[in-house]
């Protein structure tokens, strides 16, 4: 199958500032892992094109984008304590966001079966109205809204460590999104508890799957198979979106779950079921240890070119947690009682 790859040389110009473990060297990593994958002859590579503003106002208020943009342009600085920005971020976030709305027409045009986008600054902490968590626009969100402005209806699947408020809170009351976050927690943000299921006519279509530090891919796998596949079967979604974070690896010095990069393969693999091909997209979110990341990157660019290349690195073996698979199944079920929209 061929894959997509958007990336562009602005993402290293936006500066978060000096140690800031989201930094440019993560691109030449993730760009180290599609490499790795030795598919040269199923990888074509594309540059992304500047999001119109007015593409992004789905997603984000128009004050907050002007906000945005004139304050990078300003020079930039600390926005909270973790996410600052410089005079090009603002550059760089617009060619972040239009990679996923170029990728789609390019899907749609039947150019590959799959896009994985290589952009920094990340997307989904990004609410309407704050950036927040390295994030200033929420590049997931931009592509799910273009789709669902054309009717279609989207599955989210966002694996990075930290859950995805800011792509939670977007599309928290809509039935034409279903969010399905695995992440470790408690862990910043806090959010993405069992028992945020969605709102009014989106109850139901928020599925949260809160890990406890130390979880094995394997009790995620098994988590997704068990407590979110049948609702995806019935919700039947048009297109994939995939926020991809690595920061799951158990090299990863932000946070401590147990995945290794092979899980990576197993996740993208599980999540392109749903849709036929040239209907997935993934864009880089999170993962700071630079080997992993491009291990991970590896096993999940393979798994979108329906290759399974496993990286070498792996020894330790996981074990599925039934103990967490219960407790995850009969919160949700609690939480939403007689709600159930997939029962
Ligand atoms: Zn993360």
């Amino acid at each position: 199958m061929i894959v997509l790859i958007g990336s562009h040389t602005q993402y290293l110009e936006h500066d978060s500032g000096t140690y800031h473990p989201e930094s440019p060297s993560r691109i030449e990593a993730v760009l180290d892992g599609v490499k790795r994958t030795g598919l040269e002859d199923q990888i074509r590579f594309f540059t992304p094109t500047e999001a119109d503003p007015e593409s992004l106002e789905y997603v984000h208020s128009q004050k907050y984008l002007i906000g945005l943009q004139r304050f990078c342009l300003m020079g930039g600085g600390a926005i909270d304590g973790d996410t600052s920005v410089s005079d090009q971020s603002w550059r760089a976030a617009l060619l972040a966001a239009g990679a996923g709305l170029d990728a789609i027409s390019r899907l749609e045009h039947g150019d590959a079966d799959g896009a994985f986008l290589v952009v920094r600054p990340p997307g989904h902490h990004a609410t309407s109205t704050n950036a927040m968590g390295f994030c200033i626009i929420n590049n997931v969100a931009v592509a799910v809204g273009s789709l669902v402005e054309k009717g279609k209806k989207v599955l989210v699947l966002d694996y990075d460590a930290h859950h995805g408020n800011g792509t939670q809170d977007i599309f928290y009351g809509s039935d034409k999104v279903l969010y399905i976050s695995t992440h470790q927690h408690p862990l910043y943000p806090g959010t993405g508890r069992v028992q945020e299921v969605g709102t009014g006519p989106g109850v139901g279509f928020t599925i949260n799957l809160p890990m406890p530090e130390g979880t094995s891919g394997e009790t995620i796998r098994a988590a997704l198979e068990v407590i979110a596949q049948n609702a995806v079967e019935i919700f039947a979604p048009d297109w994939v979106v995939i926020s991809a974070g690595f920061d799951g690896h158990y090299k990863d010095p932000l946070t401590n779950l147990g995945l290794r990069a092979q899980d990576f393969y197993h996740i993208t693999n599980w999540a392109m079921q749903f849709v036929p091909k040239g209907r997935v997209l993934a864009f880089l979110e999170g993962g700071y240890d630079l080997g992993a990341l491009r291990d991970s990157t590896t096993a999940a660019v393979g798994a979108l070119a329906g290759e399974k290349i496993l990286p070498k690195e792996e020894s330790v073996r996981g074990k599925v947690s039934h103990e967490t698979l219960e407790a995850l199944s009969e919160s949700r079920k609690r939480a939403l009682g007689d709600r159930d929209p997939f029962c």
